[in-house]
Parts: C-alpha cells; sequence; structure tokens
C-alpha cells in the first residue's frame, strides 16, 4: 500500500479540501502517514495570501528533496499551483504535478498518471459537476470539531487580495445538502461545527431547498436558523465580510443558544481613505453601527478581526485612525497583517510608500496595542462560567485539558482524559492575552 504525506499551510478552506483529499486517497487504496520519511507520495496543499505563506512552500520542497529516503513523489495543490500553473515546474526542481483549487478531486489520477508515464501532470481545471463534498471521520482535524464549506470562492476583489484569482467566484452549496453533512455529523458523534467560506454571510444557493421553512432576512440567515435546528450542539462560522453583514445575524444568534457568541468580522483599516483604496465597501462608521448591534446583544458575543497595516498610501494619520478603531471595539482577538504585495492585484499599481522598516514599526505598535486590549477583555471573564468542548490533551502540560468556549477562547484546566470530546462548565480562575484557565464545575 502506497503512503501519502500531506501538509497543509494556510486557512480552514485548505485545512477542508485536504481532509477530502485524504477520505478520497484512503477510499482509492492509499495509506495516509503522518510521517514524512516514510511516504511514497508527498503532497502539499499551498497557501497564496501573503508572500511569507508562498516562500514556505519554496522551503518545503527543499527540505522534502534532502530527505534521507529515496526519492518521494512530490504533488503541488491548491493556491499557489493554481496561479503558478506549470511555471512551478521550472520554478522547483522535483515537483511532479500540480493540482489547481478545484482539480484536487483528480489527485488519484495524477498520481497514477505520473506512476504509469513518469511524466509531469498539470490540472487547473473545474470540480467535477458531482464533486463529492462528504469527509469520512477518520480524516477530519479533530473528532468532535468539524469544517462544513457553505461557499467557495470570492467576487469582492479587494485590490490587496489574491483570493478571487486563485479560489475563483462565490459559489454557494446547496443548503439541502448541508443539512444532511451536518445531520451525518451529528450521528457521527461530533459535538461542533464550523460553517466556513471566504465570506459565509455572502452565502446565495441556487434554491431554497432545505431552508424553506425558515425565515431569515438574508439567505445565510435563514440557513443559520435551518443549520440550528438540526439541534446539533454548537455552531460556529467563519469569516464574515462587514458590508453584508445585516443585524439579523444577531437576531439568530440571540433566539439559537447553539449558535455560537462569536463573530469574526475583519475591519482591515479604521480610516475610511484606505477602506475606499482597498474597495471593501464599508466605512469606519458603517462598520462601527454592525459592532453596536453585535455588543449589545444579550449573548455576550464575542468579537473579532483582521488588520492589514502599512497598505500604500496608508500616512500616521489613517494609523492611528486604526489605533482608535481598535480601541473602540476592543476585540477579543485580531489577525494583523503586514500588507504583502501580491502580483496580479490591482493593489501593485498603487505606489507601495510604505517602507518595509514602518510597516514592521506599525505592526509592533498595533499588536502592543490590541495585547493590552485583550488582556483586559480576558480579565473581565475571571469568575465566569463557560460551556468549554473538551478538544484534546494541553501540549504543554501533561495533566490539562484544553478547548475553546462557545465565544472561541482557548480554554485550560486540570481534568482527566475521559472528558476528552464532552462539553463541560468551566469557571475561569486566570487569563492570559490568548488563552483562560479555570476549573470543572
Ligand atoms: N474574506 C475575508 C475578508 O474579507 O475579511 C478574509 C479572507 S483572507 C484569506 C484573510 C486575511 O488575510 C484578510 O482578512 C486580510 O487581513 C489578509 N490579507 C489578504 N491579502 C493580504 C495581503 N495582500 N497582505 C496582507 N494581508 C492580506
Ligand atoms: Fe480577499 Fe476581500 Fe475576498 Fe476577503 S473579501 S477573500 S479579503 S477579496
Amino acid at each position: 500500500m502506497k503512503k501519502v504525506y500531506l501538509e497543509t499551510f494556510g486557512c480552514q478552506m485548505n485545512v477542508s479540501d485536504s481532509e477530502r483529499v485524504a477520505t478520497q486517497l484512503a477510499a482509492d487504496g492509499y495509506e495516509i502517514t503522518f510521517s514524512e520519511t516514510a511516504a511514497d507520495i508527498i503532497l502539499l496543499n499551498t497557501c497564496s495570501v501573503r508572500e511569507k505563506a508562498e516562500h514556505k512552500l519554496y522551503t518545503r520542497v527543499g527540505q522534502i528533496r534532502n530527505l534521507p529516503r529515496g526519492k518521494p513523489m512530490v504533488g503541488i495543490l491548491g493556491c499557489v499551483a493554481q496561479l503558478e500553473g506549470e511555471t512551478l515546474f521550472k520554478k522547483i526542481e522535483g515537483v511532479d504535478f500540480v493540482l489547481g483549487t478545484k482539480a484536487v478531486g483528480r489527485v488519484s489520477e495524477a498520481i497514477t498518471t505520473v506512476s504509469a508515464d513518469k511524466e509531469k501532470f498539470l490540472d487547473l481545471g473545474e470540480r467535477e459537476a458531482n464533486y463529492d463534498w462528504s469527509v469520512a471521520a477518520a480524516q477530519r482535524h479533530s473528532p468532535c470539531v468539524a469544517f462544513v464549506p457553505i461557499i467557495e470562492g470570492c467576487n469582492k476583489f479587494c485590490t490587496y487580495c489574491i483570493v478571487p484569482f486563485s479560489r475563483g467566484r462565490e459559489k454557494s452549496l446547496p443548503a439541502s445538502e448541508i443539512i444532511e453533512q451536518i445531520q451525518r455529523l451529528q450521528r457521527q458523534g461530533f459535538r461542533e461545527v464550523h460553517l466556513i467560506g471566504q465570506n459565509v454571510n455572502s452565502y446565495r444557493p441556487q434554491n431554497d431547498f432545505g431552508m424553506e421553512k425558515f425565515r431569515g432576512a438574508t439567505a445565510f440567515s435563514r440557513l443559520l436558523r435551518a443549520v440550528s435546528a438540526t439541534g446539533i450542539e454548537r455552531i460556529k462560522f467563519t469569516t464574515s465580510f462587514p458590508r453584508d453583514f445585516h443585524t439579523d445575524i444577531v437576531q439568530a444568534i440571540d433566539e439559537n443558544e447553539n449558535l455560537c457568541n462569536w463573530v469574526h468580522l475583519p475591519v482591515q483599516s479604521g480610516s475610511d481613505k484606505i477602506l475606499k483604496a482597498m474597495r471593501r465597501g464599508h466605512t469606519a462608521e458603517n462598520y462601527l453601527r454592525r459592532v453596536e448591534v453585535i455588543k449589545n446583544s444579550p449573548r455576550g458575543i464575542s468579537l473579532t478581526t483582521d488588520i492589514i497595516v502599512g497598505f500604500p498610501g496608508e500616512t500616521e494619520k489613517d494609523f492611528q485612525a486604526t489605533i482608535d478603531l481598535v480601541n473602540y471595539c476592543q476585540y477579543d482577538g485580531a489577525y494583523i497583517f503586514k500588507y504583502s504585495q501580491r502580483p496580479g492585484t490591482p493593489a501593485t499599481e498603487i505606489t507601495d510608500d510604505v517602507s518595509s522598516e514602518e510597516k514592521t514599526r506599525r505592526f509592533i505598535e498595533l499588536e502592543k496595542q490590541q495585547k493590552s486590549n485583550q488582556l483586559k477583555v480576558s480579565a473581565g471573564l475571571h469568575g465566569k462560567i463557560l460551556k468549554v468542548l473538551v478538544e484534546s490533551r494541553s501540549s504543554r502540560d501533561d495533566e490539562e485539558l484544553t478547548g475553546h468556549s462557545t465565544c472561541h477562547k482557548v480554554v485550560n484546566f486540570k481534568g482527566s482524559e475521559n472528558l476528552l470530546g464532552e462539553i463541560v462548565q468551566i469557571q475561569v480562575t486566570e487569563s492570559k492575552i490568548n488563552s483562560l484557565y479555570g476549573k470543572v464545575l
């Protein structure tokens, strides 16, 4: 039996694609191994959102070529594969096949073709009409949390972003299939699902099947109510696009306890001038109106975001507007990125007048401010009781378990292994910047 080692870079969509690749390979008679040195075939599922992520791929293939055991077959999948196509064979020595973001369903065909013909294989085509979105329970990234894609691709074309080019146009999956998948996950014992997509709240399926009985101001809030009605214990969703964030989403959360109290709403900048240049479709003010509705929810919804510093044309005043917005929002968490120029995106035509040193300075200043805010937000949870899904043993302490709260905070606590997969009540006793500590009640 040939052994396949699969490594994934980037977002949850890539993790989810890899789960389906592993499902298909296992069904076709391959063994999935976690040891790269034991593998006959090495697959790298790649990310191209920032230059740094892309460089990681080149470094990894170099390391693989130097593995002590023979010469494995190497396949490059995902976003870099889609964008670079055939040029990857020239750029990186030792690559045997390249499969784009929607061609991953043909991974077995790529392996058998390369094995038989000893030739390179390239496929950047569309998904099969009958593409199978299901994942075998054994190939999920967690035994109790499952990712469920509801929409793929992106139509927004923010000027800095490569995703619309690497992942194509938005396509929503039928609600009936999503519901069926969640019911299957329930039967398999999964306690939590994450509805995932580049912009989940831009969800627009071709028909109503599966959501007929559910009201809502948008297709996404109807889907949320339909998924809630399956009775699965916890439902999270990410990422929400601010312009399409209808406040009915908050109402759906208020009305249904199994819709978790966490919203990830990337703002990117606090300056209207920069938001316009980024073509985000929202201003700071209308973003803050949505934040107000989220913060006023009786559910105590936690709020996280993404921010880019050093976008071309960002002055000190624009940057301070971002700091002000961050202080106003008091986010529970924020992913902060330095602007990274992506070839082919519209922002490459704007002169990048923010030096690399200045980007780093702004990154450090914003990170420091956010960390200090985050500490205060976490300290506000002292003494509170959170419902935590116990996901694994803590990697730092053998006696500790770790999981996430409904508000998506990492929570560590002492407990025995038989709690794994259970939902427990934890009283918070201590908080750090990125995690909470507590005791089981
Ligand atoms: N669709 C989501 C949205 O609109 O917020 C985000 C998806 S994107 C894959 C994840 C994050 O990567 C973005 O929110 C943005 O902060 C960051 N990002 C995307 N392109 C970037 C670039 N060229 N440079 C730096 N950060 C970037
Ligand atoms: Fe990229 Fe903007 Fe689409 Fe998000 S919405 S994936 S940032 S283009």
